[in-house]
């Protein structure tokens, strides 16, 4: 008889989602999250369309949006000017367009709403403070060793997901490269409340209810309302050399400051008044290295193709690789190994593009010279609506007919 158990590593957005999307489908979890308690590292998140579609199936967003805020657009502002360069609209005309909310949010909020969702469901046992540290083939399929406390615990099933982010010890243990690559990159994060000093800076240069981006060839930084718009999240983007290993760490905050040579005023003011920041060095995963072992391993989110934040959609991709592969999964119970190849198949050029998008947003907003000006006028030539049927694809993305739900 074929176990229908599922080990899911990590508890982050991949893991989390992917819980839900496999416990809808009446199957058991063995959850199981390193830390001792589940802490939202990094503050505001962007959700859009395609996220947020599958957030509602699977009934996260009722629970998510009393929080969060849904931002009238996302506006590209010069950073020397603060002149407007393009605007997207969203609000109710995004709804209408990809049907389904973009939302800004607190990470808090979101993995409050997850959590809160999964505690509603049978079938999920979250174990927090487990790491998972390696993978065996068992009688009835996987047996994950899990670490909790001085003890080593194991956990069979037939599916073990990865979703253990860009560190993934799941990825070394299906015998893939465990590691990652520093893009050079560092996120400068800081969060403040609107009616602080820098919560007031930034209202004098933006609109609050906006995702503002602001471009500059050393930086860029983006800029939106979180916990209901009493606060805003600021990340800004600068080279930087690798500073710690995980998430988060120090560094001297002048690398931001001497890479906004040329920024107003305004703007430079802002950043003074915003800190302390936090940097997060930036790490990405070579998406050509397999996502899916012939044996019952499937790598989701970061694990499988962490990726730099240009495009706003590591998250996302976690939320829909979450979701896909329960629904490939749930459609071909009886060849599970079909079907993980199946997912990866489909899931590649998707994840592939996004990437690509990341990587040009990145250039194209940190152009300087002839190259900038030529962004400026190809975004004033082009209408919001062109704008935003730029994006049908990746925002009015839908889960193949195949594994739609039931
Ligand atoms: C500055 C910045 C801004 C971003 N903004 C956005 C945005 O606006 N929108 C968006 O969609 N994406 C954004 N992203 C990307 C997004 O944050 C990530 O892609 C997403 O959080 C990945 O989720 P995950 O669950 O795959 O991994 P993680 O969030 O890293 O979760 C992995 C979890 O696994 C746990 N874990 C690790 N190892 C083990 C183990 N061996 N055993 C058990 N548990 C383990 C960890 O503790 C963690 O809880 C941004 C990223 C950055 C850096």
């Amino acid at each position: 008889m074929q176990s229908r158990q599922i080990v899911i590593a990590g508890a982050g957005v991949a893991g989390l989602t992917a819980a839900l999307a496999f416990a809808e489908r009446g199957y058991p979890i063995k959850l199981f999250e390193q830390a001792p308690r589940l802490e939202a590292a990094g503050a505001g998140i962007q959700l859009s369309p395609n996220a947020t579609r599958i957030l509602r199936q699977l009934g996260v967003l009722d629970r998510l949006s009393p929080a969060a805020v849904r931002p009238e657009a996302v506006v590209l502002r010069d950073a020397g000017t603060l002149r407007e360069l393009a605007r997207v609209p969203l609000g109710d005309l995004a709804e209408k367009r990809w049907q389904a909310p973009y939302l800004v949010a607190h990470r808090a909020d979101l993995q409050n709403a997850l959590m809160a969702r999964v505690a509603e469901l049978p079938g999920i046992e979250l174990v927090t403070g487990a790491r998972v540290s390696g993978v065996a083939t068992g009688q009835h399929g996987l047996i994950a060793t899990t670490e909790i406390g001085d003890k080593s615990v194991e956990a069979e099933g037939f599916l073990l997901i990865g979703a253990d982010g860009v560190w993934s010890a799941t990825r070394a243990a299906a015998g893939f490269s465990s590691r990652n690559r520093f893009s050079g990159e560092l996120a400068w994060r800081a969060t403040v409340s609107a009616d602080s000093a820098a919560g007031k800076a930034f209202a004098a240069i933006a609109a609050t209810d906006c995702v503002t981006t602001f471009l500059h060839p050393g930086f860029h930084l983006v800029a939106y309302p979180v916990s209901k718009g009493t606060a805003f999240n600021l990340a800004a983007f600068t080279m930087g050399e690798i500073i710690a290993e995980g998430w988060s760490g120090n560094a001297d905050v002048k690398i931001l400051t001497s890479a906004m040579r040329g920024t107003a005023p305004a703007l430079a003011r802002l950043v003074e008044e915003a800190g302390p920041w936090t940097a997060w060095p930036i790490h990405t995963v070579d998406q050509r290295q397999p996502w899916t072992t012939s044996d019952g391993i499937a790598l989701i989110g970061d694990a499988a193709h962490a990726m730099t934040p240009f495009a706003a959609q590591g998250a996302a991709m976690a939320i829909e690789d979450a979701a896909t592969l329960a629904g490939f999964i749930a459609a071909s119970p009886a060849v599970p190994k079909g079907a993980l190849a199946a997912w990866e198949q489909d899931r590649r050029p998707r994840v592939a593009r996004i990437a690509s998008r990341g990587a040009v947003n990145r250039l194209a907003w940190h152009a300087a010279g002839p190259v900038a000006m030529a962004r400026n006028l190809f975004l004033a030539m082009r209408s919001s609506e062109k704008l935003a049927a730029d994006l049908d694809w990746l925002y009015g993305w839908r889960a193949p007919e195949t594994v739609g739900r039931r």
